[in-house]
């Protein structure tokens, strides 16, 4: 067994209070008397009760694994790597482990075996986690906040990860003159944050990761369009982390699916939101921009930052509205919003609404914000479980999409090379002659007969001609 006592990379370390160990150094100097003997015994019995770590729980994610510890109550930690082999260990101060590390299963490509290790002194308890890989660390602690306890997360990332392979994809954008219409599918939620809870225990992040993998396949069945994931399992991603991904794969639209909840099981029917400066506040608004804040809450790194600083959470939704295009995402939204009308049993509203996520200052891929149906509304939950539905969405999503694109084709795409072929359709004005309209469109009687199928040289007033492109 090696030795894990000398930490050589200290990565990180975070203390939530005071060590208890230095008020009890402070206290034994005056311990002189009886009196002050009784409190330095007090202060040993509160360095014994401990705070346990009740659970060790794993999300995986592509480039990274997210260790969560529950915790009886707040602790101070060290995380640290050492190599040869790689390793990463967690030293908890003031606790115990109410649980046999040996069972725990990482379930993770960067974690080969998790096990307990020799403390470096007594009080603290060691969690070793040997690696595959190298990887960088970063831990935090959070507060209690809806179901979770205290939690101490640490965030492993491989070293390795994509960002090359995707540099090489915008290039091959850039140079394409067919390219294809790239589509973010973004499903709300993930690992940490369960989002909205339907009342038979059906949680948002399942329903909004199935029907945004169901619209991907939709999407990519269609020519000249390619969609892909920003979160592809059940891990959390920060709204940043997943506006980012869309940016960094140059994405023409994101999608963000999501489910609704609300606080009464009344509500109910789908609903497109755009993301916008101004709109109106309804009550449905208010309680989504709290949830969006709730998910933050829940598993991000700003949590510890975020707590009761309203301007914080501002920022961060500020800083994700950065990237969206007013005018566009309401154009898009607004064909969603029609393919879904036809579909679903109820829309909640009968327009694309609005709500002020953020301020738009600079706005680079439009977005939209699809809530499939209320989980909290017992009919809908049942829908939003069901493959059939989730396709039905997925589907109409997809159609507005298309619809969208089809008259708005991006510069360079397939789609736009396909508008350029089109036929341009010209309505025969009085004095017209077919060999004018073959003149002025700098094409041929004959290439113009062939296209309209006519057997003379006669044209008729008022009569639509298509006329070939050159
Ligand atoms: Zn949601």
């Amino acid at each position: 067994m090696w030795s894990e006592q000398l930490p050589r990379m200290l990565v990180n370390s975070y203390n939530c209070s005071e060590h208890p160990t230095k008020k009890a150094n402070r206290i034994s100097v005056w311990s002189v008397s009886f009196f002050a003997l009784i409190i330095s015994l007090i202060t040993v019995n509160t360095l014994q009760a401990a705070e346990s770590v009740k659970s060790v729980r794993f999300w995986q994610a592509p480039d990274s694994t997210r260790i969560v510890f529950d915790l009886s109550g707040p602790v101070s930690h060290q995380a640290f790597l050492l190599v040869n082999p790689t390793r990463l260990v967690v030293d908890i101060s003031n606790s115990n482990i109410g649980i046999n590390l040996d069972k725990v299963d990482a379930n993770s490509s960067l974690i080969k075996k998790v096990r307990s290790s020799k403390p470096p002194k007594s009080g603290v308890s060691r969690v070793v986690f040997e690696l595959n890989q190298s990887v960088s660390v970063n831990s935090f602690v959070l507060k209690p906040y809806q179901q979770y306890g205290d939690r101490l997360v640490v965030d492993l990332t491989n070293k390795n990860s994509q960002s090359q392979k995707v540099e090489s994809y915008s290039i091959n954008k850039k140079l394409s003159t067919n390219r294809n219409v790239i589509i973010a599918v973004d499903a709300g939620h993930g690992g940490e944050d369960p989002g909205a809870l339907g009342p038979k225990g059906t949680l948002e992040k399942h329903v909004t990761l199935a029907i945004a993998k169901k619209l991907v396949s939709k999407i990519n069945a269609m020519r000249g369009y390619e969609a892909f994931l920003t979160r592809t399992g059940d891990y959390f991603l920060k709204l940043r982390k997943r506006t980012g991904i869309a940016r960094t794969k140059k994405a023409d639209l994101f999608v963000s699916v999501h489910a609704d909840g609300f606080h009464s099981p009344k509500p109910r029917g789908a609903s497109v939101w755009v993301l916008s400066e101004s709109g109106s506040k309804s009550e449905i608004g208010r309680w989504l921009l709290q949830s969006e804040k709730s998910s933050e809450l829940l598993g991000g790194v700003e949590a510890v930052s975020l707590q009761g600083k309203d301007k914080d959470v501002t920022k961060i939704l500020l800083d994700l509205s950065m990237d969206y295009s007013i005018g566009a995402s309401f154009d898009i939204a607004a064909d969603i919003h029609r393919k879904l009308y036809k579909v679903v049993p109820k829309m909640h509203k009968k327009f694309v609404e609005q709500e002020a996520f953020a301020v738009l200052k600079n706005p680079d891929i439009p977005s939209v914000l699809v809530e499939a149906a209320f989980i909290s509304n017992p009919k809908e939950e049942k829908l939003l479980k069901s493959a059939k539905y989730q396709s039905t969405l997925a589907k109409a999503i997809g159609d507005g999409i298309k619809q969208y694109f089809t008259k708005n084709p991006p510069e360079g795409s397939y789609l736009a090379l396909l508008a350029d072929n089109k036929p341009i359709r010209y309505v025969v004005r009085r004095g017209d002659t077919l060999s004018d309209i073959a003149t002025r469109h700098n094409t041929t009687i004959s290439a113009i007969k062939k296209a309209n199928k006519m057997r003379s040289n006669v044209v008729r007033l008022g009569a639509t001609l298509l006329i070939p492109r050159a």
